[in-house]
């Protein structure tokens, strides 16, 4: 699967945002910074566009107008536009982000009491097919570079106004928006170091989880190399359910998922696996189901995200009675696990679980 950086689409000024600071060098000192000089100017401006949330070169204030200048003629500090913002009734905002080269992608903004999460894209719609979400039916149009996942987080903060503030709103990051992360491998690395970077957004890792629906091979590194918490969207505990509903299931197994699971880097009763378990009526919430889950996940540190099934139109599934659910969660909860159930958020806008969706194409092959 391609999880190549794809480089920013070109605009004669190079985007800065998406960037590592040692990805800066090499730029400043083409746009004329003296060698003594160039670290020192890349903290500075990684500072004001990640510290700061400046959007132009001419706000900081502690480089001279002539480098700004020089600045804004080489390099851009560009922003996807907001094409369409919705506000739910229940708070939760939806924003679809305009890429340089016309893509959208959704990102949304849960606020609840302790915290806000902003739920972040990966991709341009999304290569897996999974039967109950609307993104799915997408097709996978491209990747999202580092900056175009970073910069949902900058818009974000934009939005809510609170670069300025110290009592912020936008406190989690869950990579459970459109597309799968781990399709998107180095891109969303990328853009993950620089959200937790402590000069800049300095978001925790504890404070990101990165949900997968099951990209074994990927899921060491991404413990080794991002470190997040790990959300596995596992949804059937029988391979010919998941086989069905989930198709990269057909690739990596129930078994093989687990497997990749117990050796999660950095598992444990304080960092635990949320395993999420969308309810569909009839389909995957029998009590023998939740016996079973009880059952396959003995050993792994986990909590269980039950999730009402968000419809969505022309979906093939109900969502479970609410009895249902609650008869399902008893049992994995006298198991021993944790078994909240998700409150949708967001359904009035099509923002909750696995409604996200963009119209964008993907351009026909030579065009
Ligand atoms: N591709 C990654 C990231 C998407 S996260 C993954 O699959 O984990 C979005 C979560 O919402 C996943 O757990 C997904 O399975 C779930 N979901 C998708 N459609 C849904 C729906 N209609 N109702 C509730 N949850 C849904």
């Amino acid at each position: 699967m391609d999880s190549a950086v794809i480089p920013a689409p070109v605009t004669g000024r190079t985007n800065l945002i998406g960037l590592s600071r040692e990805e800066f060098a090499p730029l400043l000192r083409a746009a004329g910074v003296p060698e003594q000089h160039v670290k020192m100017r890349a903290q500075q401006i990684w500072h004001w566009i990640y510290f700061r949330g400046v959007r132009d070169f001419d706000a900081m204030s502690n480089i001279s107008k002539e480098l700004r200048t020089q600045f804004a003629e080489h390099f851009s500090l560009a922003r996807p536009k907001i094409t369409s913002e919705q506000i739910s009734k229940d708070g939760t905002r939806k924003w679809l982000m305009r890429f340089a080269d016309g893509k959208e992608a959704e990102t949304v903004f849960i606020p609840e009491d302790e915290r806000g999460t902003l739920c972040v894209s990966s991709q341009v719609g999304c290569t897996l097919n999974c039967k109950f979400c609307h993104t799915g039916t997408q097709m996978l149009v491209r990747n999202l570079t580092p900056g175009e996942i970073v910069a949902q987080m900058l818009v974000a903060r934009d939005a809510l106004d609170e670069w300025r503030s110290e009592d912020r709103h936008l406190t989690n990051v869950v990579m459970m928006g459109m597309g799968e992360p781990l399709y998107n491998f180095d891109n969303v690395k990328a853009a993950l170091h620089i959200v937790m970077d402590n000069e800049g957004l300095s978001l925790s890792r504890r404070r990101i989880t990165l949900s997968t629906a099951g990209v074994v091979p990927m899921m060491a590194r991404a413990g080794a190399e991002i470190g997040t918490n790990l959300a596995v969207s596992l949804h059937a505990v029988r391979d010919e359910v998941r086989d069905e509903i989930v198709p990269l299931n057909r690739k990596y197994p129930i078994a093989e998922l687990l497997a990749a699971c117990r050796a999660y880097p950095g598992a444990s009763n304080a960092r635990r696996i949320t395993f999420e378990y969308v309810m569909l009526k009839g389909v995957n919430d029998s009590l023998a189901d939740a016996r079973e889950l009880v059952r396959i996940i003995a050993g792994i540190p986990a909590k269980i995200n039950l999730i009402p099934f968000n419809p969505w139109p022309g979906a093939p599934f109900e969502c479970s009675d609410w009895s249902q659910i609650e008869a399902f969660a008893e049992i994995v909860n006298r198991a021993g696990y944790a078994s909240p159930v998700r409150t949708p958020r967001g359904r009035d806008i099509m923002a909750a679980c696995g409604q996200l969706k963009s119209e964008s194409l993907r351009a026909r092959r030579g065009t």
